[in-house]
């Protein structure tokens, strides 16, 4: 297939165009390259059936010839961006989404959203199916995000019912792995970056906030068995290996041998008090699970911070 995929120089991005070229597909990656990096993908750039374009999507964008898929996985996704990059987050899931969607609609392609487990905001109901409507504060700091993936959501879903254009719409749950960004401020990344550089390991609030981690191939397995199945979705696609950031960090600390100690700072205003995907949809449709256990997945992840840390 030719597949057009916004974000591909992202984490979630690079990892996905890794795959899909290993299946023989033509992917067009659009990238402003933000939160992305020419990293991520310079060794697909000599690769056949790759092609690289630095545009903000959340600009109109075009290409010749015919397109199977658009996949729209551009936005940055930390909450410790989401101050500073407020208005882009909004762009890209406003604009960016509609522009997929019309170059979805003028080909005949099938439009896929990347959306996340931040639309259930801090959840009152544990753990989340699908039916769930969330709890999402929307002039909090992360109204931004979790407001521009709903509006993503209901967009998808009105090209679908207005102009008949096929969607698949997935829902992610703190995806991690190889490709995040050393400094995105995410636990899993601070926390590594904290453990291999002999700094404190930096703990929000108790601790006992829980998150289910999942390992980006697994990941990449679930959005595409969701992206080639029946159904529209909205479709979780996560792991249920649910943890506080407590065991994480103690698993980091075990993982990586390191001796750094705990600091525990103040909780980020709305941070979800637990989150777990409720996998029934995706284990009947898809027959999908994640299978990377968290300490695996931390050893990978961790493996690849190291060889950045050697090249530095
Ligand atoms: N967190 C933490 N230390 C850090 C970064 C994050 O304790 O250095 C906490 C954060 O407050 C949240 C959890 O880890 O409760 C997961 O945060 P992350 O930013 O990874 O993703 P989120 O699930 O909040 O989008």
């Amino acid at each position: 297939m030719r597949i057009v995929l916004t974000g591909g120089a992202g984490f979630i991005g690079s990892n996905m165009c890794r795959t899909l070229l290993s299946r023989g597909h033509e992917v067009i990656v659009f990238d402003n390259l933000l939160t992305g990096s020419r990293r991520n993908i310079g060794n697909l750039l000599t690769e056949g059936g790759f092609t690289f374009v630095e545009h903000d999507v959340a600009e109109p964008f075009d290409v010749d010839g015919p397109v199977d898929r658009v996949m729209h996985l551009a936005s940055p996704a930390s909450p410790a961006d989401f101050g500073r990059l407020s208005l882009e987050i909004m762009a890209v899931g406003s604009n960016g989404t509609r522009n997929g969607l019309e170059l979805a609609r003028a080909k005949g392609a099938r439009f896929f959203l990347a959306s996340t487990s931040e639309v259930y905001g801090d959840p009152a109901l544990h753990p989340q199916p699908e039916s769930y409507f969330g709890n999402v504060n929307p002039v909090g700091p992360r109204g931004v995000y979790d407001e521009s993936k709903r509006f993503a959501e209901a967009l998808t879903f009105a090209y679908h019912r207005r102009y008949g254009v096929d969607i698949r719409v997935a829902r992610i749950f703190n995806c991690y792995g190889p490709q995040m960004r050393v400094d995105d401020g995410r636990a899993i990344t601070n926390f590594l970056w904290q453990a291999l550089s002999g700094k404190p390991l930096t703990i929000y609030g108790t601790g006992m906030q829980t998150r289910s981690f999942c390992f980006v191939d697994d990941e990449v397995e679930g959005l595409l068995a969701l992206m080639e199945c029946d159904h529209t979705g909205p479709m979780n696609i996560g792991s249920t290996f649910e943890h506080t950031l407590n065991d994480l960090a103690e698993i980091v600390l075990n993982v990586t041998g390191s001796d750094s100690p705990i600091e525990f700072m103040p909780l980020p205003q709305d941070d979800p008090a637990q989150r777990c995907p409720d996998l029934t949809l995706a284990r009947s449709v898809l027959g999908w699970e994640p299978t990377v256990l968290l300490e695996e997945g931390v050893a990978r992840t961790a493996a690849y911070f190291e060889t950045l840390l050697d090249s530095q």
